[in-house]
């Protein structure tokens, strides 16, 4: 397209330029028979112009003179013998010469005397003289257009078009370029930022619109992962509370049912003696243990499931705690601590001594066995790492990883009998995962459980 514009362009102006020379040759031919005219028109004024030698003093060979009065008639005509009655005014160049005063017809065949001449009329007063060269070859030639600058004009365009075309070719990619990203951008592909553009102005700016799509995309994908993520979380919370609903309602049905008979049968038979009464009362005592202890671990889940966000933390002495915990604890087992006197740490002083806690009430109501250990396995500055471990009985692998999970038992009957929730361990994970740490457990080859587990400091 710029290419053919160009080219209109150059012929348009080689056209102007050509008729323009050729006017500008024949009024120049124009002028100097102009000159000569006003010389044959002072010598008739002066009445020195002799008519028998204009033939001779002519500038040029073969030229033609006319005298031509105001009313179109030959006076005089140096080719002609008789004159001619024809009214000259109908001719271009005495037209013109009536009106502006002089005229000139490059090209008009004479039917007088048969020959091709170039006129040139002048007037003054009420007479015309005109003079006339011979149309030959060499009068053509030299009217005509130099087509050197032609040829001139022509080599420069196509240098130009060429030079033209290689300077578009590298806009033309980039542009090729840009229409294939917008392509790709409203497919929806993925756009990767790629510094593949040219360093010039259209390629700078391709590449900051690139850029800023390929950011603009990242942006969206991260957020709609973010957002699905937090969809999959927001769903996982509402199953995990369903099911916990579910537990609790399950969980609290015994003891509510056992309270519920032993309170009947204490109604019903007020005969019972006072040993089969103050059994009765017991086993209502210890439902409603069960259900205390279910009340307030189910309460600590809540507490937890609500986030860290809500959970105050303080600076404490984690040794202090544990050795507090150790020292309100009623066993016949052996407690050992290898703790140092301080660790600092920045934690929920009821979470981490219900960590503690539970470990420790765990190993003496399932271990069976003598010892507890509690070690501080490692400490680095962002964490401790601390081992709570028995030397009881250990349990089967296949509960290993399911004992945390929410009202996992390994022995139902004897958990319940103990007054176990099925709440305790899945409350110390989620403390621990509080203060940013993990658990695990593991049989200790000598026989017993160990529970291993990190702290974050802060
Ligand atoms: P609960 O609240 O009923 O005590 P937990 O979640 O604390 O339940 O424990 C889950 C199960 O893991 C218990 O029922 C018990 O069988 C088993 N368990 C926990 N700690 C030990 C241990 N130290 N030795 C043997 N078994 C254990």
């Amino acid at each position: 397209m710029l290419l053919a514009y160009s080219w209109v362009l150059v012929a348009c102006f080689l056209c102007f330029q050509y008729n323009r020379e050729k006017q500008y040759k024949a009024e120049l031919l124009d002028g100097q028979l102009q000159i000569y005219n006003a010389h044959l028109i002072d010598a008739l004024a002066n009445d020195t112009l002799d008519f028998s030698k204009v033939e001779k003093q002519m500038p040029l060979a073969g030229m033609r003179v006319s005298v031509i009065g105001s009313d179109g008639t030959l006076l005089f005509d140096n080719t002609l013998d008789k004159l001619p009655g024809q009214n000259h005014l109908g001719r271009h160049e005495i037209a013109e010469a009536m009106v502006r005063g002089h005229g000139y017809t490059v090209r008009r065949h004479s039917a007088v005397n048969d020959q091709t001449y170039f006129y040139s009329a002048t007037k003054n007063g009420d007479i015309i003289v005109r003079s006339a060269v011979p149309y030959s070859l060499t009068l053509q030639e030299v009217l005509n257009a130099d087509s050197s600058f032609l040829w001139f004009m022509l080599v420069v365009t196509l240098v130009m078009s060429v030079a033209g075309y290689f300077a578009t070719l590298k806009i033309g990619r980039t542009i090729t370029r840009l229409n294939r990203f917008a392509e790709r951008a409203e497919r929806g592909e993925r756009i990767y930022y790629e510094d593949a553009f040219p360093h010039d102005e259209l390629g700078s700016i391709s590449h900051h619109i690139v850029r800023l799509y390929a950011q603009l995309q990242q942006t969206m994908n991260e957020r709609n992962r973010e957002h699905s993520l937090a969809l999959h979380e927001q769903q996982e919370k509402t199953r995990i509370k369903k099911q916990l609903t579910n537990n609790i309602n399950h969980e609290l049905k015994t003891p509510v049912a056992a309270i519920k008979i032993c309170l009947e049968t204490l109604t019903n038979h007020p005969n019972l003696s006072e040993n089969q009464q103050r059994e009765l009362l017991r086993q209502c005592n210890e439902h409603n243990e069960r259900l205390i202890n279910l009340l307030n671990d189910v309460a600590s889940i809540t507490r937890m499931d609500d986030g860290a966000a809500n959970i105050e933390k303080a600076d404490i002495n984690l040794a202090e705690l544990v050795r507090h915990v150790v020292s309100t604890v009623k066993t016949d087992m052996h407690i050992s601590l290898s703790l140092p006197e301080i660790m600092p740490i920045n934690g929920n002083r009821s979470f981490l001594d219900s960590i503690f806690r539970n470990l420790i009430d765990n190993a003496i109501n399932y271990s069976g066995g003598s010892q507890i250990t509690i070690v501080l396995e490692s400490d680095t500055a962002k964490y401790y790492t601390i081992s709570v471990a028995d030397n009881g009985s250990g349990i089967s692998p296949e509960h290993l990883d399911r004992i945390f999970e929410r009202f996992y038992r390994v022995d139902k009957g004897r958990s319940r009998t103990i007054g176990g929730t099925g709440l305790g361990l899945s409350i110390v994970r989620n403390a621990i995962q509080l203060h940013g740490g993990s658990i695990q457990a593991s049989n200790v080859v000598s026989g017993g459980l160990k529970f291993v587990f990190t702290l974050a400091k802060h």
